[in-house]
């Protein structure tokens, strides 16, 4: 049979790595599932099916939760934890057995409609993160009507040892089983950078490429792939020549990733003295692993709205767990935990969604916590009463004005009031601060500085206000640019302002997490700078390659440039210069790839 010719695919860089094995296919095509009419006298029946497969399919991921746990595996079982939430919650739950019953039709019919009606939910939730949550709605869907129809649920492992697995998307559950199977590398069809393959190939440190559309149609099942986690970039059937040019490529990149990896316990020092802290975003509180292991020295920001995807609240006490963990785990480096920043472009289900024609400038963040006052009383509760397993931060989200941040200071009053009314124990010495998000709260932060103890800018809000610029509209992404000279403006009026009144300033945005903006950051004075903890280990060596005073002069001048695409070019430049490992003046070279 004459030898195929190599083709390269273009993917989303998902996992730094690169890895040459052979494919494993995983497939899990739709199930055809047909519909029944019950009569009426076999509906309860029926119903009765259901909630028996929704149990059994809850056994079978306690199961899988368990291996995870107890076989040291390192997948994040908070993923697995929300399929269980999903399985139990009264939208899909009831919503099916209510379609049984007004349809009178078979189970894996109804279910297969609630998934679908959850599903429109999350597609018109803009944020990347959490439409990629309804993957956790159809996995926990698919799970359960393989139960329902007999089937088996797991995927069946490679005969291979080192394989590359290949699927539409892959549950977590599915990647905890094929982890330990010795599972090399995972390339998907579907899916983005905040996803679980995502998420889950980081957690286990392997390579992986997620968005590869059309990959499943033009693969088999051990072919010889290379995936190139840097890039991005799968390569099916590769030339001998190919293969050797990559392992030789991984060997280098990898051993100058562990050369910079191995720092991590060093002090973020510049080379003339100047100090910064370096700590990680989490959004799931098995996350803080990772982030003391890439050297994290505190957690930045703990995004809460995770525990608050249901349609209903978790209750305190369950939150009160999270939180203790994330504390005990970092104890006695401190932890930033976000009160819940719901409605916007993350969209949720507890209370009602109306239709809003501009929901990025609606009742989203802290005015839907102000709103709820029950439901935020009950995290602020959780919160206080976590706060003697470590050193708490609060962090109020999306403040635009002075009423919002007394309400939710009362409010937080209120709570230690009836803590303390219930005699519960909470620290005294908890900080509480503000995210400055929004153009009005950087334009007034010298009033906002008195108070609160620290801000924290969120820049991914921050500049999509100032610019005008939806921050997930592919279509205006040329237009944002944390570079634009009203941004540095906005960053160097807070900055200033904040330390003026004697108190912090962290920087939790996604800029704060690309190391081209670093000498930005230093020029401008962050005390915190806040990442995915992937990125921690190259910031730290480059703010250890640095000197602060280039980078204050630095900043100085890119202030004083007419436009953004000249900020743009002068910081670039300066990026290839200082670190040509790194940087080129057209992008970043493959060592940052991935992260
Ligand atoms: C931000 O806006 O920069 C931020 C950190 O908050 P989020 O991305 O969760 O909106
Ligand atoms: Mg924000």
């Amino acid at each position: 049979m004459p030898r195929r010719r190599p083709k390269t695919l273009q993917g989303i860089d998902a996992s730094p790595g690169i890895h040459v094995g052979l494919v494993h296919l995983v497939d899990r095509r739709r199930m055809q599932i047909p519909k029944v009419h019950i009569p009426d006298e076999g509906v309860e029946a029926e119903i009765e099916r259901f909630r028996h497969a929704v149990e059994e399919s809850i056994q079978q991921m306690e199961l899988v939760r368990e291996k995870v746990v107890h076989g040291g595996g390192k997948e994040p079982v908070a993923i697995i934890d929300a399929h269980i939430m999903i399985m139990r919650d009264r939208m899909l739950v009831e919503g099916a057995e209510r379609i049984v019953r007004s349809e009178a039709v078979n189970a894996e019919w109804a279910l297969q409609k609630i998934v679908a009606e959850i599903r429109q939910v999350f597609d018109a939730i803009e944020d990347d993160y959490f439409r990629e949550r309804r993957s956790d709605v159809e996995f926990v869907g698919e799970r359960i009507q393989r139960t329902l129809m007999g089937q088996d649920s797991e995927v069946i492992p490679p005969k291979h040892e080192r394989a590359v697995v290949v699927a539409r998307d892959l549950s977590p559950a599915d990647t905890a089983g094929l982890s330990r199977k010795g599972v090399a590398a995972l390339v998907t069809e579907v899916g983005g950078k905040t996803g679980h393959t995502a998420i889950v190939a980081r957690a286990l440190e392997i390579p992986a490429v997620v968005g590869v559309e059309g990959i499943l149609a033009r693969v088999g099942s051990r072919d010889r792939i290379i995936v190139d986690g840097y890039r991005g970039q799968v390569v099916l059937d590769p030339s001998e020549q190919m293969v050797r040019d990559a392992l030789a490529r991984s060997q280098g990149l990898r051993s100058r990733a562990a050369k910079i990896a191995s720092e991590r316990a060093l002090p973020a020092r510049t080379t003339d003295g100047h100090s910064v802290r370096l700590s990680a975003n989490i959004e799931m509180a098995d996350e803080v692993e990772s982030a003391l292991r890439y050297g994290a020295e505190s957690i930045g920001l703990f995004r809460t709205e995770f525990l608050f995807m249901g349609t209903r609240a978790p209750t305190e006490g369950a939150q009160r767990k999270v939180y203790s963990r994330v504390l005990k785990s970092m104890s006695p480096r401190p932890a930033t935990i976000r009160t819940m920043d719901l409605g916007g472009d993350k969209g949720h289900q507890m209370f009602g969604m109306e239709h809003e024609a501009n929901p990025a400038l609606g009742l989203r963040s802290i005015r839907l916590s102000l709103r709820h006052q029950r439901v935020f009383l009950a995290q602020l509760r959780a919160l206080l009463r976590a706060s003697v397993d470590g050193q708490l931060r609060i962090l109020f989200p999306m403040i635009s004005c002075r009423s919002e941040i007394l309400q939710a200071m009362e409010l937080l009053e209120e709570a230690r009031r009836q803590l303390r009314q219930k005699g519960q124990a909470f620290a005294d010495d908890i900080q509480v601060g503000m995210m400055i998000e929004v153009p009005s709260a950087a334009f007034m932060s010298a009033m906002f500085a008195k108070e609160v103890d620290y801000f924290s800018i969120g820049t991914n809000d921050l500049i999509q206000y100032t610019l005008a610029v939806d921050r997930h509209n592919e279509q205006v992404a040329y237009l944002y640019n944390p570079l634009h000279i009203s941004v540095l403006r906005l960053l160097k009026l807070i900055v200033d302002d904040a330390h003026a009144a004697g108190i912090w300033v962290s920087m939790c945005g996604e800029m704060a997490g690309d190391p081209l903006f670093l000498p930005i950051l230093l020029g401008l004075g962050l005390d915190e700078i806040s990442m995915n903890p992937l990125a921690l280990p190259f910031v730290r060596h480059m703010v250890r390659h640095s000197k602060v005073s280039d980078a204050r002069r630095l900043t100085r001048s890119v202030m004083k440039l007419g436009d953004s695409q000249q900020t743009s070019r002068a910081v670039r430049e300066f990026m290839a210069e200082q670190f040509p490992d790194f940087f080129t003046p057209a992008g970043h070279t493959d060592l940052l790839g991935g992260l």
